[in-house]
């Protein structure tokens, strides 16, 4: 499968087909997306992840968007406009699609090839990941820095009390003020006090 970087040129485009949010596999979910999700839909991080998400249960400490019906419909998928109702803050895997990341530090990409629209001309994969608002390389700092600390809590969840779990899931997704905007500060943080209840098991 030909590897594909950030300057490579790629038939890619959209016309709302939905494919992108139906059938789908479990979509992710890191502390700046619930951030930035909660902000624009008006609501606390407590109220957005009672409503809109569920734990993964075999792979602590992941939370996914809920689903709808047989079609296992992302909760988020608009039905009237055909659409993401939060297109400009969606999660990576969905900025992604259909590409998937091979090596996400040095921006190396294959292609799935479901995405069914082929556009009369090509563009870069820089361009399709970014869009309009940079929503890629505006983030892709904090979603390295997640996707390593999540690793290194799934690897330790056997050491872990149900009630450190707890901690771990209200520091992951939950402490954010939203009223605040330092998203970056509040993220820095919030890790680090995940940290410290994993370390403090290890001494
Ligand atoms: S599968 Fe392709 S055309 Fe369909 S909604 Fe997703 S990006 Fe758009
Ligand atoms: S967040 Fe948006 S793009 Fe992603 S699966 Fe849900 S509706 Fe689709």
């Amino acid at each position: 499968m030909d590897i594909l970087t950030m300057k490579s040129k790629v038939s890619l485009g959209c016309n709302r087909c939905d494919k992108c949010c139906v059938y789908r596999g479990d979509i992710k979910l890191t502390g700046v997306n619930i951030y930035q999700i909660s902000k624009h839909l008006n609501m606390t991080p407590k109220e957005f992840i009672e409503k809109y998400t569920e734990r993964l249960e075999d792979s602590f400490p992941e939370i996914v968007f809920k689903t709808k019906g047989e079609k296992r419909e992302c909760i988020l998928y608009d039905d009237d406009f055909k659409g993401c109702s939060i297109n400009s803050i969606k999660p990576l895997q969905c900025i992604m699609f259909p590409l998937v990341p091979e090596n996400l530090k040095r921006n190396y990409f294959t292609s799935n090839n479901q995405c069914p629209y082929v556009p009369p001309k090509k563009i870069t994969v820089k361009k399709w990941l970014d869009g309009n608002n940079r929503l890629y390389s505006k983030n892709k700092k904090n979603y390295l820095k997640w996707i390593s600390y999540m690793e290194w809590i799934s690897y330790r969840e056997e050491k872990l009390t149900k009630e450190e779990k707890e901690k771990i899931y209200f520091y992951l997704f939950e402490n954010y003020d939203i009223s605040k905007r330092n998203l970056n500060k509040q993220f820095d943080s919030n890790l680090k006090e995940v940290e410290k209840i994993i370390n403090q098991k290890e001494d």
